[in-house]
């Protein structure tokens, strides 16, 4: 046990991480370790890592050297990193920063309780694939809000991904187990639930005995009392079948938002990308969902200047974004991951300058058919979670619709509650509104 020893966590990358680091607290607190406010405060200094793109390491090491001083003014403070940063490099960690004492994958959370109760003096790496986050308790960000981890892994090759090199092949977690978890969060309170996977629709597949299916893991969770809105990332455009998208249509909890994410609009591209659906795939997906849930809130994630895209090509991503009008889009700039099939296409790198002018360009439209979109809300009364004050304006408050929508607005109520908000004015990111307050008089 280590009473009143204290610890920090910096998370970098995706909502998995997010949600291993919300399992690491809550590991360390039922070791009888506090959440420390910051990380010169701390005994234990953890950091848990991404590595999706180039930038991202280099912003980690930056935090990492300020944890090297901090140990240097006090060496008897633990460095700990883990995540698929330290899974991409394993042992090397040490190599290349000897003062750094524990290093663990995504899947290993639970052998750092290991290493802090053991008494071992030397550094220790954990980077097998085996383990779920998921079976460790939980300290949530906010408790009326929860992740749970369906799946860990992938089994696509995608030429530019790093993830199943630092997450192994996907494996699923057995559907009463999950059913009970989510039943647990709903008990302790989480209203919203958002499961994760890096192919959550892919779910299932792979258990035995008896497979299942990610369609029937939502008609069972939507049963839960309590579980108020259910969400889900990340599916893949493969695996988006008309089971999964009728759930969007027929089950109350389930979130009327779909992020599918496109990657390219050219066919030529999706194929170097090994994205294993083409131009006319995707959008016949979107078609079939539209059919379905006509008014559902669409997103994606798209990458700009991929290894040999030409300009005709990147024209594609353009027509494709302005055909489909997504609600919003994450758009990155294509850079080498190192251990990827893509980073040896060194001889057909997009040059920066031209990667920059076309991310201007996609933003540009991307924005401007996410601002005609939104404008569907205004006027309409929309149920808003509330989860604080506005990051922009503190006198309102700040929420999320069942659209995944974020709204900024006046009102009296406080974080967890569901409230009615009238819609007033909508930009490309956000609603602006105010609290339909005659319920609350009432
Ligand atoms: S689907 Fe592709 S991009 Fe997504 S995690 Fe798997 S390999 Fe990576």
């Amino acid at each position: 046990m280590a009473p009143h020893k204290s610890f920090h966590v910096t998370t970098f990358g995706c909502q998995m991480n997010e949600h291993d680091s919300e399992r690491m607290k809550g590991m360390l607190e039922s070791l009888g370790y506090r959440e420390a406010p910051e990380r010169a405060a701390a005994d234990l200094i953890l950091f848990n890592t991404c590595s999706i793109r180039e930038k991202a390491d280099e912003r980690f090491i930056a935090h990492l050297h300020e944890a090297k001083h901090l140990k240097r003014a006090d060496p008897t403070r633990v460095i700990g990193v883990g995540g698929c940063w330290a899974q991409s490099l394993k042992d090397e960690v040490f190599a290349r920063f000897p003062f750094v004492d524990v290093a663990f994958g995504p899947g290993q959370v639970h052998r750092l309780a290991e290493f802090l109760t053991s008494d071992s003096l030397s550094a220790q790496g954990y980077f097998e694939f085996e383990g779920f986050t998921g079976h460790l308790p939980a300290k949530r960000a906010r408790e009326f809000q929860g992740w749970m981890q369906i799946s860990v892994g992938c089994n696509l090759r995608c030429s530019y991904c790093i993830v199943p090199s630092t997450r192994g092949r996907e494996v699923s977690r057995p559907i009463d187990e999950l059913v009970a978890e989510a039943e647990k969060s709903a008990a302790e309170g989480v209203y919203e639930l958002t499961l994760l996977g890096q192919n959550v629709n892919s779910y299932g597949r792979d258990l035995r005995p008896q497979p299942s299916s990610f369609s029937e893991l939502l008609r069972r969770l939507d049963s839960i009392e309590g579980l108020g809105r259910i969400r889900y990332t990340s599916p893949h455009p493969k695996d988006m079948r008309e089971d999964v998208i009728r759930c969007h249509a027929e089950l109350e909890s389930l979130c009327p938002h779909i992020h599918l994410p496109l990657q390219a609009g050219s066919s030529r591209v999706l194929k170097e990308m090994r994205r294993t659906y083409d131009r006319a795939r995707y959008m016949d997906r979107v078609a079939l969902i539209r059919e379905h849930v006509p008014d559902v809130s669409l997103t994606t994630d798209i990458i700009v200047g991929f290894p040999g895209e030409t300009e005709a090509e990147f024209r594609e991503t353009l027509e494709v974004a302005d055909e489909v009008g997504f609600d919003s889009a994450f758009t990155f700039i294509y850079s080498p991951r190192r251990g990827t099939e893509a980073a040896t296409f060194e001889d057909r790198f997009v040059p920066h300058e031209v990667q920059v002018e076309r991310m201007e360009r996609l933003v540009e439209v991307v924005q401007r058919r996410a601002r005609e979109r939104a404008q569907r809300f205004v006027g309409r009364t929309v149920d808003v979670l509330v989860e604080g004050t506005s990051r922009t304006d503190p006198s309102r408050l700040r929420g999320r619709t069942p659209h995944n929508k974020v709204v900024n607005f006046e009102g009296l109520a406080g974080p967890g509650e569901v409230v009615p908000v009238v819609v007033t004015k909508a930009t490309s990111q956000t609603l602006l509104g105010e609290e339909r307050l005659l319920a609350r008089a009432g």
